[in-house]
C-alpha cells in the first residue's frame, strides 16, 4: 500500500512548504523586529539535505512543494535548488514564495530551472506605507522585480498581500486594480499573531470579508467553486466579472480552514511542523547528521504527523503564540 501523511483527524498530507534560511532583507513590521538575529550558517539545512529529506516526503505522498524563508532568494543557489527539485518524480507543483526584489536578477534563472509558479508579496503600492511596513525603501524595486517575472512568462503571478487595519484598509482597492491590470492574482492574507513584536491584535487584522465587500463594490466578483485538490487552498478564490483575473483572500483568522488543512513545514534549520502555530516541533536535521536511515526520519514524520493538531487556537481563551515568528517558520 501507498505510503501518506494521514492524522487522526483522516486529514492526508501532500503539501509541504521549505524553508531554505530564515534571513531577509526585509524587515516587516508583522513578520520581524529590525534588529532581527539570524541563525548561523551551520544550522541551516544544505541543499542536499534539503533534498535527500523531500525525496522522504515524497515517498510518503507529498506531491507539492512551496520554497521560502526568511527571504529565499538572499540564499546563493536557489535555482539549482528548483531543478533539481524538479527531477524527482512524482513532484507535481514546486513553486516559490518572495519579497521580489532577488527577481530582478534571477528571475530568468529561476523560470530556467523549470519554475513557473511563483508568489510576490507586496502590502502598499505607496511609497511611504511600503517603507513602514517593510522598513525598507524600494517599492520600485519589488515592482521591478513582478515585471521580471512576467517577461520571463511565469504564470501564475500571486501577489500576498497582508491587509493591515490602520494601514492599508485604503489600499485594498488599489491593489485589486494594479492587480487585475497586470494579470496578476491577488491573494489577501489576514494578519495572523506570527510577528515578533507582538503588534498583532484583533482589531490589527483585515476579515477577508470585508475586504471582499470593498473590492466588490468597485469591481463585481464571482466566487469560484472548488473541485479536487484545489479544495484544501487555504484561499477563497473569486474572479473579476469582467475579466477573468482571479483573487483570494486567506482567512486564516476570521474563518480558519483547519479541518481541510494538508499542509506541513520544515524550517531552514531542519525542524519539522504541522502547523504554523504548533507549539511543538521534530527535530529531522540532527538525526540525520547523526547518521540515522531513511526508515527513522520517515517514522519521526509520520508519529509527528499522527498527532497533528486540530487546529489552530488564535480565537481561543488559551492561545498560546509559537516561540517562532513567522520569518522563522517559513511562511
Ligand atoms: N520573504 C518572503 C515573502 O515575504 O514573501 C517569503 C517568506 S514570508 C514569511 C511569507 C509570507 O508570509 C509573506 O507573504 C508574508 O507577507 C506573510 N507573513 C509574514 N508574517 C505574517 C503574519 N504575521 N501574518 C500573516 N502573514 C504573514
Ligand atoms: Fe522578510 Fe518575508 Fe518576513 Fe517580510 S514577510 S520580513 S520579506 S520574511
Amino acid at each position: 500500500m501507498k505510503k501518506q501523511l494521514l492524522d487522526s483527524f483522516g486529514r492526508v498530507h501532500t503539501n509541504l512548504r521549505i524553508s531554505v534560511t530564515d534571513v531577509c532583507n526585509f524587515r516587516c513590521i508583522y513578520c520581524m523586529p529590525e534588529d532581527m538575529v539570524f541563525m548561523p550558517d551551520s544550522a541551516l539545512m544544505t541543499y542536499n539535505e534539503i533534498l535527500h529529506f523531500t525525496r522522504i516526503f515524497v515517498g510518503l505522498g507529498v506531491n507539492k512543494i512551496r520554497i521560502t524563508g526568511g527571504e529565499p532568494l538572499v540564499r546563493p543557489g536557489v535555482p539549482h535548488l528548483i531543478e533539481q527539485l524538479g527531477q524527482i518524480d512524482a513532484l507535481k507543483d514546486i513553486s516559490l514564495t518572495t519579497n521580489g526584489i532577488g527577481l530582478i536578477t534571477q528571475a530568468q534563472a529561476l523560470y530556467d530551472a523549470g519554475l513557473r509558479r511563483i508568489n510576490v508579496s507586496l502590502d502598499t503600492l505607496n511609497e511611504e506605507k511600503f517603507e513602514q511596513m517593510t522598513r525598507r525603501k524600494v517599492l520600485s524595486r519589488v515592482i521591478e522585480g513582478l515585471k521580471a517575472a512576467h517577461d520571463c512568462g511565469f504564470n501564475p503571478i500571486k501577489v500576498n498581500a497582508v491587509a493591515m487595519r490602520g494601514f492599508t484598509d485604503d489600499e485594498i482597492v488599489d491593489l485589486a486594480t494594479f492587480a487585475r491590470q497586470n494579470s496578476y492574482q491577488l491573494r489577501f492574507i489576514e494578519f495572523m499573531p506570527l510577528d515578533a513584536d507582538d503588534i498583532w491584535g484583533r482589531n490589527m487584522f483585515i476579515p477577508g470579508k470585508e475586504i471582499i465587500d470593498k473590492i466588490s463594490s468597485v469591481y463585481p466578483l464571482e466566487r469560484m467553486t472548488l473541485n479536487g485538490d484545489a479544495k484544501s487552498d487555504t484561499a477563497q478564490r473569486f474572479r473579476f466579472a469582467d475579466n477573468g483575473t482571479e483573487l483570494g483572500v486567506i482567512p486564516s483568522v476570521s474563518e480558519p480552514f483547519c479541518e481541510s488543512c494538508n499542509r506541513i513545514r520544515l524550517t531552514a534549520d531542519g525542524k519539522f511542523r504541522t502547523c504554523l502555530f504548533s507549539l511543538t516541533e521534530t527535530d529531522l536535521l540532527t538525526p540525520l547528521r547523526e547518521g540515522a536511515d531513511d526508515e527513522t526520519i520517515e517514522n519521526l514524520i509520520i508519529d509527528a504527523v499522527a498527532k497533528k493538531e486540530a487546529g489552530h487556537k488564535i480565537n481561543a481563551a488559551d492561545f498560546v503564540k509559537p516561540e517562532r515568528n513567522m520569518s522563522r517558520i517559513g511562511g
